[in-house]
């Protein structure tokens, strides 16, 4: 709480890139990291404002805000998805860039980090109307993208049409099919068999890496997700047929809970119908605050950044938190919750199944020769699992937990490739 002109009490404004540069900060203050390189990581390289002015369906002509951000392009082309979304702006554009940096490096993949984003709504939009939107913010951003740029990917309210979207504006640009210019695309277009589901899997992996590491089966396990869009959805139908028994899950529109534990295929197929699990009769309802508060063993937090705050934080009782969602952990809770005991599986570790499948989907656009489901699945499995045990290594070496750890890990890899440069850099 800050207090302003001794009048009035404001509440402290949660700011994505201040939260991202405290993580980074850490990190670099752990490794004693040389200034030069501190202040090139501290700020993004580029960021780009655009604004698109398209005709809607009614006639109405509309101005759209639009940011690609490339936070850092050192290791490798710019990597990262595009929000669609009415809360977005260039600070949490900034955030997420950076946390794709960590992400990339964390899982030693040759890329950088990069993020966009249009200030949109998408449920209230027709997909005539977005596939204009996409196709105008891509012409905006077509000098900046591309294979050996910055590859855009999908994220919140953008999936593999809107890829298809910006495959072909851009290929129109350069005048060839490039499909290599974005990942998560459909099949059909060049994309990779198992990308959809990649963000959930990769999760599932962190899981099972984590309960072998602490000894802590996890059949049996309640667990309990936050945000039940792709990412949520995804690991739900990995953790149901494991064993696991799902007690809560909320999404936007509402939650629901049994403590036996929900059926996730019947859930599934209204979720499919209904676009939410809010009205699922068979369970009872529940907010995102109570479910934060349940007795649970693995928490899920796949929405959006900052919902678990230092409000909620010493309420939760999991054991494990595992972050689908990119930033779901304010810097103060993470804290209390490392206080707590609790294990964090932190997001640029267990959330990277995503981006970890869209590289192989981007390796597979550039050779024209593609993988196997089975292939890929097994690829993103290995490399995750060398993700999780390079994290731990840290962690005992710094006697520190996995997020700090992680952090340790990705700004050395990268602060390793500057100094090999120099210090004039190429940005
Ligand atoms: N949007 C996803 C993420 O935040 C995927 C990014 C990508 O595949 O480039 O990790």
């Amino acid at each position: 709480m800050v207090k302003l002109n001794n009048t009035k009490i404001q509440e402290k404004k949660y700011d994505p890139f201040i939260e991202a540069t405290m993580q980074y900060e850490r990190a670099a203050n752990s490794l004693d990291l040389e200034s030069w390189i501190y202040n090139r990581l501290k700020f993004p390289e580029k960021e780009l404002t655009v604004h698109m002015t398209i005709t809607r369906d009614d006639g109405k002509v509309e101005t759209y805000t639009g940011y690609r951000v490339q936070h850092c392009t050192v290791r490798g082309p710019g990597k990262g998805g595009i929000r669609y979304s009415p809360d977005a702006s260039l600070s949490e554009c900034k955030a997420l860039a950076a946390w794709m940096t960590w992400k990339t490096a964390v899982l030693d993949l040759p890329l950088g980090g990069a993020k966009g984003a249009v200030i949109c709504n998408p449920p209230a939009m027709t997909e005539g109307e977005l596939e204009k939107l996409t196709k105008e913010y891509t012409y905006s951003i077509k000098e900046i993208i591309g294979p050996n740029r910055d590859i855009p990917a999908p994220d919140v309210w953008t999936n593999a049409r809107t890829m298809a979207w910006i495959c072909d504006a851009y290929s129109r640009y350069v005048g060839h099919f490039e499909p290599a210019v974005v990942t998560g695309k459909p099949i059909e277009i060049g994309g990779s068999l198992g990308r959809s589901g990649a963000t959930g899997l990769g999760m599932y992996y962190s899981l099972l890496e984590a309960s072998k590491h602490l000894e802590y089966p996890l059949e049996g396990k309640r667990v309990a997700i936050i945000g039940y869009g792709n990412v949520g959805c995804s690991i739900a139908e990995l953790l149901y047929p494991y064993g696991c028994k799902i007690i809560a899950i909320t999404d936007i529109y509402g939650g629901i809970y049994n403590r036996n534990g929900i059926n996730i295929t019947e859930l599934s197929e209204y979720v499919t119908r209904t676009k939410s699990v809010s009205g699922f009769k068979k369970y009872d309802s529940i907010t995102n605050e109570e479910l934060l508060r349940l007795n649970c063993d693995i928490l899920l937090p796949c929405a959006v950044e900052g919902m678990i705050n230092e409000k909620n934080a010493d309420k939760i009782k999991a054991r494990i938190v595992c972050e689908g969602a990119n930033g779901p952990t304010t810097a103060d809770a993470d804290e209390i919750l490392v206080e707590n005991g609790v294990f964090m599986l932190p997001d640029i570790l267990a959330n990277a199944g995503g981006v970890t499948v869209s590289y192989l989907e981007w390796i597979q656009d550039l050779q024209k020769l593609f993988y196997s489901e089975e292939e890929v699945k097994t690829r993103c499995w290995k490399m995750m699992q060398k993700a999780f045990w390079d994290v731990i290594r840290v962690a005992d070496k710094y006697k520190t937990n996995m997020r700090h750890a992680a952090y340790i890990l990705a700004v050395q890899r990268v602060a390793d490739s500057i100094r090999m440069f120099g210090k004039i850099g190429r940005n």
